[in-house]
């Protein structure tokens, strides 16, 4: 079981090239069965452009599902792989959006989700010294574990991509669809870090509609490895197959008497002053590595600057600017976050730094400001959960 990759084949491009194409489309055929719209994206590190941080930047080529057929798509993703690691949007852009190399998938344009998928990274390599799976083995064996089995899982030289195709693609047509849909990614991803838990790992829960993975039939050029189908089945789901995930820990949010504090400290100053550093994503959005307990994937934290909010993906909790505090001053663990957590001296020890180090006071009477919290919204764990732990 743990053998998939001591025989890997050197990644000789003219060796690769024909074969790999061939597994590429079969690959896009089983994701996009008879898809005639929108645009699939295909994302390389860019030769020539870096982010801030040193990172290579990602070009993409976006190709019309109207005009073009998946097999000169996996044409194009042959020859990029040839040099380059390539990642494809799992989610389908809408046919409004304009072609650019210097763009990328988005969420808010995503118009064809063909899978959920989950991505285990392994304790090697570039994460040795990570809670992780040691072995392929032992991540394939979690993933048996589910209540529902992947229809496809795909090592990818660092770890191993499990999908669970849906029974044909699900549009997204208006912005409630999509959220519902990053809404069931996110439990998704949030109910198997919590399995994972049990076996003493930490699986990042990073999801989003815009997500880019790597397609079967490339190469892992980090690693010299091909990305590879290591095994199959022919189990589709709908999403009322998910019934069984945990309900998302609602967001740790303070209100105050009367009009509650919409007056918060900057969230995004906050974020900074304990070490964060964040990339604006849009408008309002901005993400980065958690600044208290850090990210394997450099962007496990989500910040909504016109919300005041902020969304945790490794521990599936969020708060507000307070709760940012609370965390920057090890007052409470991220993943002990809850609605309620803070409460008491504690949240008025809170309100004091807010103070002090912000400059910050509660808006209305800041002696006599108490927190009404919100519901703590989860149902619990599920049977099959509780049976699973
Ligand atoms: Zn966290």
């Amino acid at each position: 079981m743990s053998t998939y990759h001591s025989t890997t084949p050197s990644p000789n491009p003219s060796q690769i090239f024909p074969t790999a194409a061939t597994e590429i489309q079969r690959f896009f055929d089983l994701l996009y069965p008879g898809i005639g719209e929108g645009y699939l994206l295909l994302s390389w590190p860019s030769p020539t452009r870096t982010h801030k941080d040193g990172k290579p930047a990602l070009d993409t080529s976006w190709h019309n599902l109207a005009t073009t057929a998946l097999g000169r798509i996996a044409d194009r993703a042959a020859a990029i792989a040839s040099t380059h690691s390539v990642y494809f949007g799992v989610a389908i852009q809408h046919p409004s959006r304009h072609p650019n190399p210097f763009q990328r998938s988005r969420n808010d344009s995503a118009a064809l989700m063909p899978a959920l998928y989950f991505d285990i990274d392994l304790a090697s390599g570039a994460h040795a010294a990570s809670a992780l799976p040691a072995t392929d083995a032992d991540a394939l064996a979690f993933l048996q574990t589910l209540p529902a089995k992947p229809s496809l899982i795909l090592h990818t030289g660092g770890g191993l991509h499990g999908y669970w195709l849906f029974e044909s693609p699900i549009y997204l047509t208006t912005d409630p669809e999509r959220a519902a849909m990053a809404h069931l990614l996110k439990e998704f991803a949030y109910t198997l870090r919590l399995l994972g838990t049990a076996y003493g790992w930490e699986l990042d829960a990073l999801r989003d509609l815009a997500r880019v993975l790597r397609p079967a039939g490339t190469i892992n050029h980090k690693y010299g490895k091909p990305v590879a189908i290591i095994a199959e089945s022919a189990a589709r789901y709908t999403p009322a197959d998910f019934d069984w995930l945990t309900t998302l820990p609602a967001p740790s949010v303070h209100h105050g008497p009367g009009a509650g504090v919409h007056d918060q400290p900057d969230l995004l100053r906050v974020v900074e002053a304990y070490g964060g550093t964040l990339t604006q994503k849009s408008a309002s959005e901005w993400h980065g590595a958690h600044p208290i307990h850090g990210s394997s994937t450099g962007v496990n934290l989500d910040v909504n600057g016109d919300k005041g909010l902020w969304h945790c993906w490794r521990h599936g909790t969020g708060g507000d600017a307070l709760s940012m505090i609370a965390l920057g001053e090890r007052l409470i663990g991220c993943e002990d976050l809850q609605p309620g957590a803070l409460s008491g001296t504690r949240f008025a020890h809170v309100l004091e730094i807010a103070h002090n180090l912000f400059d910050w006071t509660p808006p209305g009477a800041p002696r006599s400001y108490f927190p009404a919290l919100t519901p703590h919204l989860s149902r619990g764990l599920s049977t099959v959960l509780r049976r699973t732990l």
